[in-house]
């Protein structure tokens, strides 16, 4: 995998040795960051507001599959992911930890690597690495990265606020990064079949990066802010649009009405999907990974919403009862089934 660089072995340099390497590549800037790598715990202070806080754990062959996913790219999405969890709570991101367990097949070039993107993504969205942890792994590579963040109390956006006549909005677009999962999985079968064959990704960089580079809406946040927009419940989408609405209507105690001539689908999204015989509003209602921010606001909003080009409105907020249906292109009314996106379909 790494055959053509230098390649030291992780046992040279021990564990202490990697975490001073980290810690020289290492550079805190928040001002909630009292102290960082180093000690036992690390220590952040945020005076007056909550704190978020916010983990995950990826996998290697679970959640991703090195055989198309670059080192540099991981490092950078598994920021990225975990941010998005802060920017769903309506809250700023300003720390993450960072935890590493190695099988003895990764040098540490390939910890560099890793690194190198999520310090990138930790640059871009001024978050500081503040520790983590490093263990060697028996099979594979395991990322875990908690982040942390805060918001004033009143700016919380918890999956339960939304009420019934609420505006259903969306950022972004939908299903690009599923498609982009199923462009690569195919050039990765052309590859196994033929290794001489380069995999054929003209023209669809789009959709690649959405799912090898996807971006946490930190600016729809700012948005937020800048246009005085409070939403009453918001989420990320990283299952797919229909799991992500239930979700809300359930934490919420309500219903919804979805129309589908409104979901964001991108045209290289809509063309590949179609390529590959799947129905693009399927791959925006279960696919998985886009990161967008599914929020509801009160219609008083509306006017603060109407002219973002970066948000749409796709529906609205029902009482319970009502249900929650999708009303299709062509009128039909469909109840909204979370099949949703999940890392424990592929071992089934
Ligand atoms: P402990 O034995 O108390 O767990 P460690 O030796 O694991 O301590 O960690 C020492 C310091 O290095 C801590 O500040 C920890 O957060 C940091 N650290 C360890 N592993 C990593 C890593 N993979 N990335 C960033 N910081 C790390
Ligand atoms: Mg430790």
């Amino acid at each position: 995998m790494f055959d053509n660089k230098e390649r030291t072995n992780i046992n040279e340099l021990g564990e202490f040795g990697l975490i001073s390497y980290l810690n020289k590549a290492v550079e805190i800037t928040e001002p909630s960051t009292v102290k960082g790598i180093g000690d036992d715990a690390a220590v952040l202070d945020f005076s007056d507001s909550k704190t978020l806080i916010s983990t995950d754990l990826l996998l290697e062959g679970i959640h991703f599959d090195l055989r198309y996913v670059p080192l540099k790219h991981l490092g950078y999405k598994a920021i990225q992911v975990n941010l998005s969890d802060i920017y769903a709570m309506n809250g700023t991101a300003s720390q993450v930890t960072f935890s590493i367990g190695l099988s003895s097949k990764f040098p540490l070039e390939a910890v560099e690597e890793i690194y190198e993107g999520a310090l990138i993504a930790c640059k871009k969205y001024n978050v500081d690495l503040i520790g983590g942890d490093t263990s060697a792994s028996v099979q594979g590579l395991v990322i875990s990265v908690t982040s942390i963040g805060y918001a004033k109390t009143d700016k919380i956006a918890y999956r339960s606020g939304a009420k019934q006549g609420d505006l259903l909005c969306v950022s972004g677009d939908l299903g690009g990064a599923y498609v982009g999962l199923q462009l690569l999985e195919r050039e990765k079968q052309v590859y196994l079949e033929n290794p001489k064959i380069q995999p054929d990704l003209e023209g669809k960089d789009y959709i690649v990066e959405r799912q090898l580079k996807p971006e946490a809406r930190k600016d729809v946040i700012a948005l937020f802010e800048e246009f005085g927009i409070q939403p009453n419940a918001m989420i990320d989408v990283s299952d797919g649009l229909a799991s992500e609405i239930i979700h809300i209507c359930e934490a919420s105690n309500v219903g919804c009405k979805l129309y589908e001539e409104k979901i964001p689908i991108d045209p290289m999204t809509y063309d590949t999907a179609r390529e590959f015989g799947l129905d693009p509003t399927i791959c925006a209602l279960n696919g998985g990974e886009d990161y967008e921010l599914l929020f509801t606001i009160p219609q008083e909003q509306y006017d603060k919403v109407k002219n973002q080009l970066d948000i749409t409105i796709i529906g609205y907020i029902t009482e319970k009862n009502a249900g929650r249906d999708m009303i299709s292109k062509s009128g039909n009314i469909h109840p909204i089934k979370a099949q949703g996106w999940n890392a424990f379909k592929e071992n089934e």
